[in-house]
């Protein structure tokens, strides 16, 4: 058998561990520390936008948060982009509210502008406006930003940018991370950085980050005496995967290259394949290329090559099935206009992680093409 070629593999710089020996060494072995403020630090200098960071356990956490902050409660109603991974949408039923699924469209792949707006104006003539958007940059393609925030301005409905895919993404030269009221990260195994699991919650001032940060660490309103006037969570990170999100950040450029001339790859050597189309950055868009996808001209061939190289023992995945299409949520309220489904049946994710070689690269690529022929 040959070897494994995952999909998206942890990829570490080398300093991740003196941070954390340096944990060990100091005794810092909490959800607290040195590590966790040095990272948060560092996360802020990169975005480089006057925001806040608070450093959680994952970015699933960082998007309940976030709902909590704005105030969601049982029986609002959030929107959300159909096209996303699972976790954008969980926690607005984590909430007691009910999720409302936009689809996409064809230029980025992500919330489309004109079924978020059909949407919005049917949920409000139906008795009920919207109390956040979720709008999420799929596998490292920012979402239009300029479109998407006219509405949720023009209606007053305020964005939770989901950048879990996106760290080192930018439109017009701001940075992916940085666009919403409240913004999220995710440091999980398989993102373009990894702390193992963790995540962040991106806020505009420093108000909103102490409350997400005493939200997550069990909201104790008198530190001695442990009172209690929230309900609280334990969402804060600790300061051993701190330490390895340390390292990471000295390479997150780095990684962002790396994934960037996978794209650039495999375009080179499989564009002249006619079953096959790639998605280029629409001009001024900057995508980290987390994962490069294609898509096939038919289901039949995407499943086709799916297996074809997973019989190679390399691994690829159907682009993520849409949220209206889940059996979780098959009664949410849907605005639909086909796209993320056509984008289901056909899509595919190549192995993208920063770490593959040229001779992984190269047999992808000549497995691809033997596919075709
Ligand atoms: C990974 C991911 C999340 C969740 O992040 P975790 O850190 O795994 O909880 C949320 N949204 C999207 C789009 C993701 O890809």
């Amino acid at each position: 058998m040959n070897s494994k070629i995952w999909l998206s593999s942890p990829h570490m710089g080398g300093h991740e561990l003196d941070f954390i020996h340096e944990a060990f060494s100091t005794n810092w072995i909490a959800p607290l520390g040195p590590n966790v403020s040095g990272f948060e630090d560092d996360l802020k200098h990169f975005l480089k936008d006057n925001k806040e960071i608070a450093a959680l356990s994952s970015g699933t956490a960082a998007l309940h948060l976030a709902l909590i902050l704005l105030d969601v409660g049982p029986g609002d109603e959030v929107i959300c982009q159909s096209k996303t991974f699972s976790a954008s949408a969980n926690p607005i039923v984590y909430q007691g509210a009910t999720p409302v699924f936009v689809d996409s469209e064809r230029d980025t792949w992500n919330m489309c502008p004109i079924e978020l707006e059909r949407a919005i104006k049917d949920r409000i003539s139906k008795g009920k406006t919207p109390k956040a958007i979720i709008a999420v940059h799929l596998y490292g393609m920012p979402y239009k930003k300029e479109e998407i925030h006219a509405v949720s301005k023009q209606y007053n409905i305020p964005i939770v940018e989901d950048s879990a895919e996106a760290l080192g993404s930018h439109y017009k030269n701001q940075k992916c991370g940085t666009f919403g009221e409240l913004s999220i990260l995710s440091f999980n195994g398989n993102k373009i950085i990894t702390t193992s699991g963790g995540g962040a919650l991106v806020t505009s001032n420093k108000t909103q980050k102490e409350k997400a940060v005493f939200l997550a660490t069990q909201a104790k309103d008198k530190d001695v005496a442990y009172v209690h006037s929230h309900i609280g969570y334990n969402y804060r990170m600790s300061n051993i995967v701190a330490g390895i999100g340390r390292g990471q950040m000295m390479v997150l450029e780095d990684h962002v290259n790396k994934r960037r001339a996978n794209y650039d790859y495999y375009v080179s050597k499989l564009s002249h394949i006619k079953h096959i189309t790639f998605l280029a950055e629409p001009k001024d868009y900057y995508s980290n290329r987390w994962l490069t996808c294609i898509l096939l001209d038919s289901n039949k061939n995407q499943e086709g090559l799916r297996v074809f190289l997973e019989e190679d023992n390399i691994e690829t995945r159907p682009l993520w099935k849409p949220m209206h299409q889940q059996p979780v949520f098959k009664d949410a309220p849907s605005y639909l206009n086909g796209v993320s489904d056509d984008l289901f049946q056909r899509g595919l994710c190549l192995p993208s992680g920063s770490n593959l070689t040229t001779e992984d690269l190269e047999r992808i690529v000549s497995l691809i093409i033997n596919y075709f022929e």
